[in-house]
């Protein structure tokens, strides 16, 4: 899932500085499981705002919705009546939501209530961990499933750097080395072999924003154009 914390509070007020009406709006997915940007983190950014607000002498009139997924257009529409009746919207969604709703609405300034962190796991409630940076080259099944990109505080495609110490990373003793930790997998594996393959490293100068149509849903792809348009 997407993993994101929320915003220092002064930096939320602040983006709200001279908006009367401004329509909150959280995510029931990703930010949800996360505890970051739910229908809970909404009452509760809510009501600290309303009470900040009111103690300065500016308050505002603080709205709320929750979307089932605000990356995905079908619940968007949902919003499209509330939110005439606001001047301005704080979202509690991942960066793509946040901007999906810009997108939606042009008219309106869209806020940040979140930073969108990273791809992680669950480890236990309220603590999550990295496991991908979503490099469009994923080379898990050689890697005895340990990402090296994420992983490797270099990044490192194709081994070890020369730092590499008793197993831990020479950037940070408290963090395993990536490299030793695929090499004890594939070896209980019985997989070694696939250390010794070279893989071209991720074309990182092509950052342009990634499109993914799965198979089977080619023929939607004109119609993609069209909406972006
Ligand atoms: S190699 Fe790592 S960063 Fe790249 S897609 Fe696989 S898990 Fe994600
Ligand atoms: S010590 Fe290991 S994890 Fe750290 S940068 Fe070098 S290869 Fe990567």
């Amino acid at each position: 899932m997407i993993v994101a914390k929320r915003k220092p509070f002064e930096e939320i007020k602040e983006m709200l500085k001279g908006y009367k009406k401004v329509l909150t709006v959280g995510c029931g997915t990703c930010v949800a499981v996360c505890l970051a940007g739910g229908e809970k983190e909404v009452d509760v950014l809510n009501a600290e705002l309303d009470m900040a607000m009111k103690l300065e002498g500016n308050p505002v009139d603080l709205g709320a919705a929750t979307l089932e997924r605000q990356c995905d257009r079908e619940y968007l529409e949902a919003l499209d009546e509330t939110v005439k009746n606001y001047d301005a919207i704080l979202s509690m969604a991942c960066g793509a939501g946040i901007q999906f709703l810009a997108e939606r609405y042009p008219e309106k300034p869209v806020f940040p209530a979140v930073d969108t962190t990273f791809i992680g796991v669950n480890q236990d409630v309220g603590w999550y961990e990295e496991r991908c940076r979503s490099c469009s080259s994923c080379v898990l099944g050689f890697t005895g499933g340990v990402c090296p990109v994420t992983m490797c505080a270099k990044g490192l495609f194709n081994g070890p750097c020369g730092g590499t110490n008793k197993g831990k990373c020479e950037v940070s003793k408290d963090q395993p080395c990536a490299w030793q930790m695929i090499y004890e997998r594939l070896k209980k594996q019985g997989r070694l072999d696939c250390i010794l393959k070279i893989h071209p490293s991720p074309d990182w100068q092509n950052q342009t924003p990634r499109t993914v149509i799965q198979p089977g849903y080619k023929k939607t792809e004109g119609h993609a154009e069209e909406k972006k348009a």
